[in-house]
This record gives structure tokens, sequence and C-alpha cells, in this order.
């Protein structure tokens, strides 16, 4: 099989996202980077009535320059009456505006009298409607405030509380099944032996799925044991909705994860132009999707992020735009070509030149933790200390708000 490039091999993957799951009815309170599954539509104009955008006084504009009678205090919260003409109402951020008044002058503005007998002296003309929150002008009734497909951040949740709607109706979270393979790996907190390593790519994949709303399942790990495999694919398959798998996707003699894919199902991708992270599966395990990333930590990383969160926000019904590439200047060269896209670790300096972060071996998960972008390299790219290169932030990469 040859290499595909990263762009066909999502179009696959992408074209193999089933419908969005059912939509249940949840809390605001519980609904932080859920998947909205149906458009809130406003049900009051936010603001629901004129106030003031300050504290001050509220009075007619006709009236001013001058000293006028202080008629009524209304603070927010407050019910007012109409405003006798010839006269202000002190009033605070938030207060509903009286009938009658047409401006707000701000307390810094108004002089009041010494003597504390209620007057207040205004030295300048003031326009109509300044510092007044106009009622709708925010959201009107009946406006939709958020589509369906919304990942949901604080500030929507905001948005909907303001239209007075407790609860919100999102997708089902999808259950993915994590699955590390390999008979090097101990758990942390086990006693390795002297040739054993700790099993970081559960917790990194764990990590991952959950902060893009789905909840993980995490499975025992297999040896490099093609019955143990099979049988931790069964059950992987029998309980999620999609299955991550890490190591023994390769070609070594030790590599059974691919093979039993096929014995259960079908692959349909395998070995993708990226570097890191060639060899990436996907494919079905009895009608469950599955991914089976490469286990070097830095490969799983990075492999999750291209090709796993897109399918996995588009399953959970989420629309989301591309991940935004920034125009950077390259602090290091390139001068020969490869033959795969890459994505190497960089660190951008206040200038917003990137240079590489460290090692860029797909073993080396340090250099991941100094980065904060991707350099995207692509297929056969040659380029110079001051060129310009494509960059994906890392908070960008990890985002649920947007995907490859
Ligand atoms: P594999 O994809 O199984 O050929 O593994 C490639 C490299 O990744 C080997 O050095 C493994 O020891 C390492 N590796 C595999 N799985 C994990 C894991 N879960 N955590 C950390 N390293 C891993
Ligand atoms: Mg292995």
């Amino acid at each position: 099989m040859a290499l595909l490039p990263i762009q066909e091999a999502l179009e696959h993957i992408l074209s193999a996202v089933p419908a969005p799951p059912a939509t249940e009815t949840q809390s605001i309170f519980d609904c932080l980077g859920r998947v909205l599954g149906k458009s809130v539509v406003n049900q009051r104009d936010v603001p629901p009535f004129d106030n003031s955008a300050m504290d001050g006084y509220a009075l007619r504009t006709s009236d001013l320059p001058g000293t006028l009678p202080v008629s009524q205090r209304i603070p927010a919260g407050a019910p007012a009456t109409e405003l006798e003409p010839g006269t202000a109402a002190r009033v605070f951020t938030g207060a509903l505006i009286p009938s009658g008044a047409d401006t707000v002058v701000m307390q810094e503005d108004a002089t009041p009298a010494e003597s504390g007998a209620g007057h207040v002296t205004f030295m300048h003309p003031a326009t109509r409607g300044q510092h007044i929150r106009r009622r709708g002008s925010d959201v009107a009734s009946g406006e939709s405030v958020l589509e369906a497909g919304r990942v949901l951040q604080p500030q929507d949740l905001a948005l909907v509380a303001s239209t007075g709607a407790p609860v919100i109706d999102v997708y089902r979270r999808l259950k993915v099944a994590i699955l590390s393979t390999g008979d090097e790996l101990v758990a942390p907190g086990q006693a390795p032996a002297d040739w054993q390593i700790y099993n970081s790519n559960s917790v990194q994949l764990t990590s991952q799925v959950r902060a893009l709303g789905c909840e993980p399942i995490v499975l025992d790990t297999p040896g490099d044991d093609p019955k143990e495999i099979r049988s931790a694919l069964q059950q992987a398959a029998g309980i999620a909705d999609c299955i991550v798998t890490s190591g023994g996707v390769s070609v070594g003699e030790e590599d059974h994860v691919r093979g039993q894919i096929e014995s259960l199902g079908s692959i349909d991708i395998w070995k993708l132009a990226i570097k890191p992270g060639k060899p990436v599966a996907f494919g079905r395990v009895l009608d469950c999707p599955i991914f089976g990333l490469p286990g070097n930590p830095v490969s799983s990383w990075v492999t999750f992020g291209l090709v796993v969160k897109p399918w996995l926000l588009a399953a959970q019904g989420a629309v989301v735009p591309r991940h935004r590439r920034i125009r950077c200047r390259a602090a290091f060269d390139r001068p020969r070509p490869g033959g795969r896209e890459e994505y190497l670790r960089v660190k951008m300096a206040d200038d917003m030149s990137a240079g590489l972060s460290g090692d860029q071996g797909s073993g080396v998960l340090s250099s991941v933790g100094r980065a904060d972008g991707l350099a995207i390299i692509p297929i056969g790219d040659v380029f110079q200390v001051g060129d310009e290169i494509d960059v994906i932030l890392i908070s960008e990469f990890l985002s649920p708000s947007a995907a490859c």
C-alpha cells in the first residue's frame, strides 16, 4: 500500500462519519465542551428593557444644560415611575430607564448640590440615547443565539443563560475505548522490569478524548500477543462507539494489532505520508470504527490531533472550522526535501519567528512540552532561515473548537 497524503485520508475518514448520536437534555451547568444538538432560540429580548450603562442620571436632553431636582432613585433591580419633566432620576448601571428619559449623563459629568438638597447641575448638553443599552439590542426575542453543532464554551453557556433557558439539548457523549498494546508497558505506579517502560499513551489519549467531550473507557493493556489483542478488540467493540489503539500497528513481527483488526473487520486506510506518525490504521472491528495509532508517544499524540480529533468531533455532531495556520518566519532551515508531510515542534519567539523546540524524535515528549506550535512542512519543501512557513498553534491543535 502506498503512503496516503493526509488530506486524502481525511476525506475518506470523514466520509465514514456516522449520523450524530441522539440528543439529551442537560443543565447548562453541565454542558461545557458538549455539542449543541438543537439551536437555541431566544425567548425574551436581551437586554429585556432599556437600562443604564453607567452610574449617573437619566433625564431629557431638552432639559440640558441646567440644574434639575432629583425626582427618583433607581438602582438595578428596582422598578421606576415616569420621569417628571424638568427633573433627573439618579440611576445605577443596569437600572431601568424611566419612561420619559432619553439620555444618561454619567455621574462624573454631574455636580450634585453640596447642601444635599436633591438638586444636580449639568454643565453640558448630552446626546440623545447615550449610555442607554436598548431593549433587544444584543439579541431580539425569536432570534437564534446558537446553532446546532456548536462546541459549547463558557461564553456560549452565558449567552444561553441570558435568554433564560436552564437546560439545552446536547448530543450524547461518544464512548471511546482506549487500548494501549505492548509487552514493554507498565502503568505509572507499578514496578517495571529493567526492559519495560511506563505507558504514557493511555493517559495522553484518555485526556485528549475527554477534552473533546467524549467519554473515555480505558481497557487493560494486552501484550504483543494476537489472542490477547483479539479479545481486547472484541471487548472494546462491544462497549464503545469507537476504538483508539496505540502500538503494534506497523510491519514488525511483533505488530499484531493490524492483523487482528483485519481478521475481525477491515482496514480502509493504513500508512499516511506524514512524519511523525506513518503507521495509522482506520477501519472497523465488528462494525465499530477503529483508529490504530502508532506507539511512539509523539506519533500517537500528533496523529490523534490530525486524524482522530476531526472524526470524533464530526461523529458527535460538531461543526467546527479548520485549524488556522499562521505564517511565521523559520528560525531553522530545511536543505533537503522530505517524502512525507512533516509536523515539527516549534517554539515561537516574541517576533513570531519559529525555532525547533528540541529533538524531533517521535519518542521525545519533552520537546512537545516546550513547543508552542507545529510547523507544517509540505512534501518536497525546502526553505532557509527567514523564509515563511505555516504553523498551527498547539492550543488550536488541542482545542475542541477547530480541527484539521
Ligand atoms: P510500536 O508502535 O508498537 O512499534 O511502538 C513504537 C515505540 O513506541 C516503541 O518504542 C514502544 O515501546 C513505544 N510505545 C508503544 N506504546 C507505548 C505507550 N503506550 N506508551 C509509551 N510508549 C509506547
Ligand atoms: Mg510494539
